[in-house]
């Protein structure tokens, strides 16, 4: 008879299983993920080999099943996948092939206190990842095409045993892997627990997950294996994007826009991205971070890599990249330069789409900027490199819209001769910020006026900003140089400086003393007889407001 062969794991392996078995991880669930990840590798290894060899495998579907035992306190994993031989396994199964694993260790064993792992180990290290919950782990595996099937088994002390098998003790084709369960690992033997993991983590493997509650029960289908994202836009109906958008952001509205692309070129990734219609709830959560998820070869990665600049939170779905590493870590990500790549464009993207529902659709539009400007226009002044295409993209009320939006476009547009700037008036409500004082001049001369009264507009607006060579100036600030801009008729004319003028500032002057720096007389104002302005170079009035209501 055949004695199982002792061999030693390479010193990385025995190192990494040291970490593992030892394991600080609050967040052992990972393991889950990474053999799913393998299994499904597995399948579509086999899928993939099959086109070059018609005839490899079964030719049945390809599939995971999970089969819980509570009480032999065992969990199994089995693919009917490409499968491993005797050779596979040793080098599979005994080093380290994966360049960042190295790295990773490194980053564990320097890892200070559990909060530290603990983010670590949301990116997981493979299958060596199953001594986290076990003491014992079994795979058995015949490899597809061949005759023979091999047992591997390792309780992660610095050793492996590896043996033949009966071909009827082994899967027909792929590979059963057998976690014995430590003790305070059981909860891994519930079907709610297992549910949910595979739900949450491996929800869009592309391979069928079921699962088995007992060893002879049948096992029932809980994930289908189709990732939406990778099949063609021709072939999906817009309720499966509808009910995919809700699954993936947790909304209960209607897509208002919905991107599915691929790029391809230097960077080879896929997009599935939705605008909602409505406002999210954690929209203006202090953190302002995104909800946009990171796979890799269809493997969910994370939701944390910051994949779409802030003001771009509100859009929900996903990348799926087929460049990065499976086992990419959080600081890796951050500093990646393909991920700076998939970024750059996707936002892009983004911003191109929002362009053209916006000349599409202006109803469809209105209603978009009515959720999301006051969102997008943190842009104006976060993202410097985009702010003209930002600024095309925003929306305004104005002394002359009514309750329509106008587009700076149509604003420059209508600017009257000698104008050279962009007027605005910040405020809280539009009503009074129409009827006040700083603006009769304006008016009177038929130059329109934003009226801005989002809490972003006092940062951007006086932030130096642009718009076709038109600088930004608020009403409230500095002279207003509308001499050059004879007044319309009928509007009620300013009062032309009288001599008195002189000499009722100086006396102004004098009373105010040191609470202003300067009194003068105005183009700005028709029948009011005064309004307090900012100095050319001070902060706008409404942002001065601001700034003292936060206590800054
Ligand atoms: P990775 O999957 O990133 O390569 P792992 O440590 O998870 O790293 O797995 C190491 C290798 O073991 C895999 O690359 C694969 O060759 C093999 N392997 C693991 N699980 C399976 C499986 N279910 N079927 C076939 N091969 C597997």
């Amino acid at each position: 008879d055949v004695h199982p062969e002792t061999r030693a794991f390479e010193a990385d392996v025995a190192k990494l299983l040291h970490l593992m078995v030892h394991s600080v991880y609050s967040d052992r669930d990972v393991f889950l993920r990474e053999l799913i990840a393998n299994a499904a590798d597995a399948c579509e290894k086999l899928r993939y080999e099959a086109l070059q060899t018609p005839g490899l495998g079964s030719g049945d579907t390809p599939g995971i099943t999970i089969t819980l035992d509570p009480e032999a306190r065992r969990l199994t994993i089995a693919d009917n996948g490409i499968g491993m031989s005797e050779a596979d396994m040793i080098e599979a199964l005994g080093t380290i092939a994966r360049s960042g694993t190295k790295a990773f260790m490194d980053r564990i064993a320097a890892a200070r206190d559990a909060e530290e792992a603990r983010l670590i180990g949301q990116f997981g290290v493979g299958f060596y990842s199953a001594f986290m919950v076990a003491d014992r782990v079994e795979v058995v595996s015949r490899r597809a095409g061949t005759d023979s099937a091999h047992r591997w088994a390792s309780e992660g002390l610095g050793t492996y045993t590896i043996e033949p098998v009966a071909l009827e003790d082994a899967p027909a084709q792929g590979t059963r892997v057998v976690l014995h369960l430590k003790e305070d690992a059981a909860t891994y033997t519930e079907r709610l627990t297992i549910e949910r993991l595979v739900k949450a983590q491996s929800g869009h493997v592309p391979v069928p997950v079921a699962l088995a509650e007992k060893p002879d029960a049948e096992a029932q289908g809980i994930t289908d294996g189709s990732a939406l994202w990778t099949r063609p836009k021709s072939d999906i109906t817009s309720e499966e994007y509808t009910d995919f958008y809700r699954s993936v952001a947790g909304q209960f509205d209607e897509p208002a826009l919905t991107l599915h692309y691929r790029a391809e070129g230097l960077h080879e990734y896929s997009v599935l991205a939705f605008i909602p219609e409505t406002r999210p709830f954690d929209l203006f959560d202090p953190d302002r971070s995104g909800r946009m998820k990171l796979y890799v070869r269809r493997i969910f990665i994370t939701d944390e890599a910051d994949l779409l600049p802030r003001y771009l939170r509100f859009v929900r779905g996903l990348v799926d990249s087929a460049d990065l590493p499976l086992n990419v870590s959080r600081e890796m990500i951050q500093e990646s330069p393909l991920l700076s790549a998939i970024r750059k464009g996707v936002a892009n993207r983004v911003l191109s789409e929002l362009d053209k529902f916006a000349t599409s659709d202006a109803q469809g539009y209105a209603r978009f900027w009515d959720a999301f400007g006051a969102v997008l226009k943190e842009g104006i002044y976060e993202d410097y490199g985009r702010r003209e295409t930002l600024l095309g993209l925003s929306r305004f009320h104005s002394t002359t819209s009514g309750s329509d939006w106008r587009s700076l476009k149509d604003y420059v547009a209508a600017m009257r001769e000698n104008q050279t700037a962009i007027y605005y008036a910040t405020g809280t409500d539009r009503d009074r910020l129409a009827a006040s004082p700083q603006i009769e001049g304006f008016r009177a001369r038929g130059i329109e006026v934003l009226l801005l009264t989002d809490p972003v507009d006092s940062f951007w607006a006086g932030s130096g900003v642009d718009y076709d060579g038109k600088p930004f100036k608020s009403v409230t600030q500095g002279q207003a140089d509308l001499g050059l801009i004879p007044p319309v008729e009928g509007e009620g004319a300013p009062a032309p400086a009288a001599p008195e003028t002189e000499a009722f500032i100086a006396f102004v002057k004098t009373v105010l003393g040191e609470d202003v720096s300067d009194v003068r007389a105005s183009d700005r104002l028709t029948t009011s007889a005064a309004c307090l302005v900012a100095s050319e170079n001070g902060i706008d009035r409404q942002l001065e407001r601001l700034l003292a209501a936060s206590g800054r």
